[in-house]
């Protein structure tokens, strides 16, 4: 009786830099199958460890401004002195085959989603405390204080956004935000709105 959904659910997720979205991510994906992860396009350098076109499709700053002006981003903004964007063709492609994309965006991008495509879901997810914040981005050791400084300045900026979410989580542990995640998706699935393929067949009124 189950059939495939007829579209993919958008999933937005947004926090500030170093509460651990990679890392929840990350882990979701190893769980939860199903969802396709929208690598994104910036004008930022990579990171030790990160891989064009897995992490990011590393970008320059031309390129990035040819992509805005051609309107080839669902959405875009600019984030610590670099453009952070997402492909409008490759998520459109993915939602059409029915398969859910999820976004590791800011808080200025999620807001043009949300006006674009409001039946999206959207999540932030906080800190269990602002020192745990710094913490964190010191200890992943990536960036220089000048840029972790700048970074914590926008967290208090972004936190002013979390009303405007549907969702909140606190990634204290790891486990316990992706299973707080999952239990999101799970009950978003089972919307009326969203089982509207299956209510076609023997159960229609
Ligand atoms: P983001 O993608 O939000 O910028 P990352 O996933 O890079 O954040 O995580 C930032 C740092 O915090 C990394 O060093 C990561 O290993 C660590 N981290 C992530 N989640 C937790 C957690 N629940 N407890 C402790 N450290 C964490
Ligand atoms: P980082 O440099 O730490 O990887 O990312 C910085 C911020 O940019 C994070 O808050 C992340 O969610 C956001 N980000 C990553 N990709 C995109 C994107 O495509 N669009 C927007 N608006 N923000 C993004």
């Amino acid at each position: 009786m189950t059939k495939k959904k007829e579209k993919g659910q958008l999933i937005v997720l947004s926090g500030p830099s170093g509460v651990g979205k990679s890392t929840v991510i990350a882990e979701l994906l190893g769980q939860r199958k199903g969802i396709y992860f929208s690598v994104s396009y910036t004008t930022r350098q990579p990171r030790v460890g990160e891989a064009d076109g897995i992490n990011y499709n590393f970008v320059s700053r031309t390129e990035f401004e040819r992509m805005i002006a051609d309107q080839e981003l669902l959405e875009y903004a600019e984030y610590v002195n670099n453009y952070y964007g997402t492909s409008l063709k490759m998520i459109q492609e993915k939602l059409n085959a029915g398969i859910d994309v999820l976004l590791d965006i800011e808080v200025q991008g999620a807001a043009k989603v949300r006006a674009r495509c409001p039946e999206a879901v959207f999540i932030f997810i906080i800190p269990p405390s602002f020192e745990e914040l710094s913490r964190r981005l010191h200890n992943r050791n990536t960036d220089n204080e000048n840029v972790i400084a700048g970074r914590l300045e926008k967290a208090k900026i972004e936190f002013r956004e979390i009303p405007t979410y549907d969702y909140l989580v606190i990634n204290d542990k790891v486990s316990n935000a992706v299973e707080e995640i999952e239990a999101i998706l799970v009950a978003n699935e089972c919307r009326v709105d969203n089982r509207r393929n299956i209510l076609k067949g023997e159960f229609s009124l």
